[in-house]
């Protein structure tokens, strides 16, 4: 255990009500694909997803403004809704956060079909920390049937143009990882993925399907190969679920340790959350929408030491009943640290 970082996160949450120094910041909601069971397929400016996340990106004057308002963020991730690159200001953007030392991540996912030469090289010059890129495939024809719109060698193109910058730079930022989402149409590519993943120096993921989005899409077909391939003992969410009585990802911790921040400011404490902010940190600051009442009430209503409320997203969220929070949380709120 780091004690130094056990004190500094403890020291945070008491003066910022964060624990740690991380924040989660949607750098572009707009996106170029138009992958088959992704919640944007349906999204326009009148349904929940255009009335809540809309489509737009992260400007550079309210990104200096947020970092030099809180200079004890020290680690930024960009990506969420939307495909990072397609951001026109994001060059500026991930030069000012090098000169201040913050770590910028995209470790959700990028398609990186459309990033030109000065932003690549731009990733490696001012130390972008780390990527994570969507690649449900290792060929053309596979990829393309989920990432519709996108090109596979267009990807790896960027990808070794990214390493041959690292090289030029002798840096090893930014570390790079091959997603793969394991659908009945590309698992039979999980070997070829994971041996294309190591030549290009990637770290590999496979991930499962419909974690978030529909479960029916192209579900897995030879269950046996998919456990060997992952080291698991399920093949899709559901059986996950079932098995451990949880969610299979849970991003209800993110309130603490990592909250999410919409591309207009608007806080929204919950990567899922598409239906209703806590505040905006470009108007009222940061620390003001972490110690707003609400925002207290939707902790401890997660933490389930308050009834749900109406005006809290997480009272209709599906993933409420099976949430699993680690004790570290429940520890510091029963030691009274808030
Ligand atoms: S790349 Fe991501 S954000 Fe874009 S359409 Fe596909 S799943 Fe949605
Ligand atoms: S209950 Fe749902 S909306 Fe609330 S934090 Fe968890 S995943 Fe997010």
């Amino acid at each position: 255990m780091n004690i130094k970082k056990a004190l500094s996160d403890i020291y945070n949450y008491r003066k910022y009500g964060l624990l740690g120094d991380s924040v989660r910041m949607d750098a572009s909601s707009i996106c170029q694909l138009k992958c088959a069971a992704c919640v944007r397929m349906c999204a326009d400016s009148k349904d929940a997803f255009g009335r809540g996340i809309g489509q737009g990106y992260l400007r550079f004057e309210n990104f200096r403004k947020f970092v030099d308002e809180n200079p004890w963020i020290r680690k930024i991730e960009f990506s969420n809704w939307g495909e990072i690159f397609l951001n026109p200001e994001l060059k500026e953007i991930i030069a000012y956060a090098d000169g201040k030392n913050i770590s910028l991540t995209a470790n959700n996912g990028v398609n990186l079909n459309s990033a030109d030469e000065e932003m690549l090289e731009c990733l490696v010059k001012y130390r972008f920390r780390s990527m994570s890129v969507s690649l449900d495939g290792a060929s053309n024809e596979t990829y393309e049937i989920y990432r519709a719109g996108g090109n596979f060698g267009r990807v790896i193109e960027n990808i070794k143009k990214i390493n041959g910058y690292k090289q030029k730079y002798n840096s090893g930022y930014p570390e790079l990882q091959w997603q793969f989402i394991i659908f009945g149409h590309n698992e039979h590519e999980l070997p070829a993925a994971r041996r294309t993943a190591g030549e290009l120096k990637m770290s590999f993921r496979p991930k499962l399907n419909a974690q978030n989005w529909d479960p029916a899409y192209a579900p897995v077909k030879n269950r046996e190969f998919v456990m060997k391939e992952i080291g698991q003992e399920i093949a899709s969410v559901t059986e996950f679920e079932e098995k451990y009585e949880r969610n299979y990802e849970n991003p209800c911790h993110q309130l603490w340790i990592d909250p999410q921040i919409n591309w207009d400011g608007r806080f929204l404490g919950c990567c899922l959350n598409i239906y209703s902010d806590f505040g905006n940190v470009f108007k009222s600051g940061l620390t003001a929408c972490l110690k707003s009442e609400k925002y207290g009430y939707a902790k401890q209503m997660l933490l389930g030491k308050r009834k749900p409320r109406n005006d809290i997203v997480c009272t209709g969220c599906p993933k409420f009943k099976n949430r699993h929070l680690p004790w570290k949380l429940g520890l510091i709120y029963s030691l009274g640290i808030r």
